[in-house]
């Protein structure tokens, strides 16, 4: 038996691209996969998995306790499915990293974190220390693989394949000892940090939450997700779910543009995967210009306005 079971991310009306990421991860290793969709009132997202390319069965569990992504009820349900699979695989986003862990703690198993690149279907690559250094990984052959999947370091699968689609009830009852209460976000309606194709960050520079308008009016006007450094996010100019970097959010869009942020190592771990690099600092030592494609040495508070009038 040598089958991985991907655990699919959505948000109860679209498929999150992580799941076709994990789908090329998968694929890498060789491995034939299926695709698990919980939820409530799931039919058009586990659709959407069908098209994933080599995606065997699209398995949608659909129960009203799934309808949030409460770990405890995800993976319990995992859990009561994983006997034909060796492998088990969900994204290194928040909804992965919350629930994977307990997976692999409900099997008995290590987990292995952050495949970045695969060697073989038990060798993988993962980077540690913010990404300065990388490790190889050989998982036992004999256990059970619980892994999440770098989702920074994978493109999507193409959507072109045709899978098909088994209804299955949920095998477990919700759990007693945890509620979903409510999701605050502080994204509001702008693109999600982890898929967005464009992101615009502050740093401790813009120094007030009022004056992170500057940031936020700029990605409405690109249809841009907005970031920010850990220094922001401590100092409340911003909610802690925009941080971007090693204990943030590991983001991967084309275009990162990165305001008044110096670039210190655990926030670049957290971009170093973006397609383009812009950096606005007025300092021009700043360590930020070491990885930017594209450097301005200039006062964010004098290019912001000037981008926004040649924008608007
Ligand atoms: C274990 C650990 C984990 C961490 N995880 C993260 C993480 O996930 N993400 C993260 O970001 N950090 C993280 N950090 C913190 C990190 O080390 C830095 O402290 C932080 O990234 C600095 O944020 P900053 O660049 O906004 O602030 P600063 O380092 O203070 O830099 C501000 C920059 O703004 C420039 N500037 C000032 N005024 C202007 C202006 N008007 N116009 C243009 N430029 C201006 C300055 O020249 C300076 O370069 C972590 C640290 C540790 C120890």
């Amino acid at each position: 038996m040598s089958r991985t079971l991907i655990i699919a991310e959505h948000d109860g009306q679209d498929l999150n691209p992580s799941t076709a990421k994990c789908a090329n991860c998968a694929a890498a290793m060789g491995q034939e996969y299926d695709i698990v969709v919980m939820g409530s009132a799931i039919a058009d997202v586990a659709g959407q998995a069908t098209t994933i390319d080599g995606a065997g069965t699209v398995i949608a569990i659909d129960a009203e306790h799934l309808a949030n992504p409460l770990a405890s009820n995800h993976a319990s349900e995992v859990v009561a499915m994983a006997d034909g699979y060796s492998h088990i695989l969900g994204p290194s986003t928040t909804y992965g990293r919350d629930l994977m862990p307990r997976i692999a703690a409900l099997l008995g198993v290590n987990q292995v974190s952050d495949i970045s690149a695969v060697e073989g279907p038990h060798h993988f690559k993962r980077p540690i220390y913010a990404g300065n250094a990388i490790v190889d990984v050989q998982a036992p052959e004999a256990v059970k693989l619980v892994a999440t999947v770098r989702v920074a370091s994978w493109k999507a699968l193409e959507s072109t394949g045709s899978a098909s689609v088994e209804d299955r009830p949920a095998a477990v009852s919700a759990s007693l000892h945890t509620r979903y209460i409510d999701l605050q976000s502080g994204g509001g309606e702008r693109p999600d940090l982890q898929t967005a194709n464009r992101v615009i960050s502050g740093g401790r520079a813009l120094a007030s939450k009022e004056n992170f308008d500057l940031i936020y009016d700029l990605a409405d006007l690109m249809g841009a997700g907005a970031g920010a450094s850990r220094a922001a996010v401590d100092a409340g100019y911003c909610p802690n779910d925009m941080q971007v970097g090693q204990t943030g959010k590991i983001i991967a869009p084309d275009l990162y543009i990165a305001f008044g942020i110096s670039g210190a190592i655990q926030h670049i771990t957290g971009i170093k995967d973006a397609g383009t690099i812009v950096a606005v600092n007025k300092d021009a030592d700043a360590p930020i210009f070491e990885v930017a494609d594209i450097g301005l040495t200039a006062d964010l508070f004098n290019v912001i306005p000037e981008m926004k009038e040649l924008l608007g």
